[in-house]
């Protein structure tokens, strides 16, 4: 994908929102990142070369050297991937990381603010308040649907950032492809549509409105469908003049060369993504029908993701349950908007059956002993 002449003037004045810190930023340079060519001996970067003390041969060589730090193998993956260009993308140590420069780069502390869409990620408010920015809260209606003129009565020349996760934790649902149009163009600053469950959802990605809206930053990360949580790898998806400013800001080598190896193997298996993505929709149907023939259970929310928002008559009583039977599910009674209500990741087969068992049986002292857990990261 390109972009067309004609969006210049618009990128220019998106990325003239970025704090004045950050344009006039001299960047840190690497001396890896300036040299081109064949280099033979390496002794530029105070790296052991007399060898690693362990060695890694099966996953990457030359743990002794510092990682590619333009990451290129995996830009250039990634583009073919999503079908952009590799000056189009962020690596980051997940994609929690971008959501932090990001906000590094847009918003000053103390007088810039994010809008974001309650109950909604957890992460996006956290780093807000780390980096002193302010939070504007546009909560999403009752059915967990994105409130568009709550947006609008909220948003302000102070609003750098627009938070839409889609599907949406911990509700579950997406964000409708024609709202996020709305969305974007109402947003004068950057509009982040976090993409982080969209491959279990029948969605559009908001990476094909790029082009029309160069303020759209998507999120996209390999700690959900591709199973690689351990790795720590996500991306942000957005205009080359975004981009930059990322690359600018992060440090030289924010993503070890394991993961860049290991991320570039696990592009290659979209067999497992299929399958697995596949096994995940099944079960979340089946589990969703289950639990919600449970006399104790209100509501099984409707979920595009890769887990279920359930609400309780008495969620603590549900969740205590659980615990005893070593069950481990996110606890949301405490987030507005989402009383009384677990979220739970969907399991195998059998750890789901454990959760139906553990909850239709009437005491705490389940008999199953049988260690299950069930993922309580985000
Ligand atoms: C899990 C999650 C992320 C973070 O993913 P990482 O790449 O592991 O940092 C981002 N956004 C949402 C909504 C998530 O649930």
């Amino acid at each position: 994908m390109s972009f067309p002449k004609g969006d210049y003037k618009n990128i220019k004045l998106i990325e003239g929102l970025a704090r004045r810190a950050i344009l006039d930023l001299v960047p840190y340079s690497s001396a890896r990142s300036e040299y081109v060519g064949k280099s033979e001996i390496l002794l530029d970067a105070n790296e052991n070369t007399f060898g690693s003390a362990v060695d890694l041969p099966s996953v990457c060589s030359h743990l002794n050297r510092y990682p590619d730090p333009l990451q290129i193998d995996l830009r250039n993956k990634l583009a073919k991937l999503y079908k952009v260009n590799s000056n189009q993308i962020f690596v980051g140590n997940g994609s929690d990381e971008a959501i932090d420069l990001l906000l590094r780069v847009f918003c000053e502390p103390g007088k810039d603010a994010i809008l974001i869409t309650p109950p909604t990620y957890g992460m996006y408010e956290v780093i807000a308040n780390v980096q002193g920015v302010l939070i504007q809260r546009a909560n999403l209606s009752s059915d967990f649907t994105v409130d568009y003129s709550g947006i609008k009565k909220t948003i302000n020349s102070k609003s750098k950032i627009v938070f839409i996760c889609s599907p949406n934790n911990p509700t579950g649902n997406k964000v409708e492809f024609s709202e996020i149009v709305k969305i974007a163009k109402l947003t004068a600053g950057i509009l982040v549509v976090d993409e982080a469950y969209i491959d279990f959802a029948e969605q559009d990605s908001a990476i094909s409105l790029l082009q029309r809206f160069p303020n759209i930053v998507v999120l996209r990360t390999l700690s959900k469908a591709w199973g690689m949580a351990g790795i720590r790898t996500g991306f942000a998806i957005a205009h080359p003049r975004i981009i930059s400013l990322l690359q600018k800001i992060k440090f030289p080598y924010n993503v070890s060369s394991l993961s860049q190896a290991t991320a570039l193997r696990a592009l290659d298996q979209k067999k497992f993504l299929s399958t697995v993505v596949a096994k995940i929709k099944t079960e979340r149907a089946r589990l969703s029908e289950q639990l919600s023939k449970n006399p104790d259970v209100v509501k099984v929310f409707p979920s595009d993701a890769s887990f279920i928002l359930v609400k309780f008559k008495n969620s603590n009583l549900a969740f205590n349950k659980l615990n005893a039977s070593g069950i481990i599910v996110r606890d949301r009674n405490n987030t507005k908007g989402c009383e009384n209500c677990l979220r739970i990741s969907i399991g195998t087969r059998e750890e789901n059956n454990s959760i139906i068992a553990c909850l239709n049986s009437s005491t705490n002292s389940n008999k199953s002993k049988k260690i299950k857990k069930v993922a309580a990261s985000e």
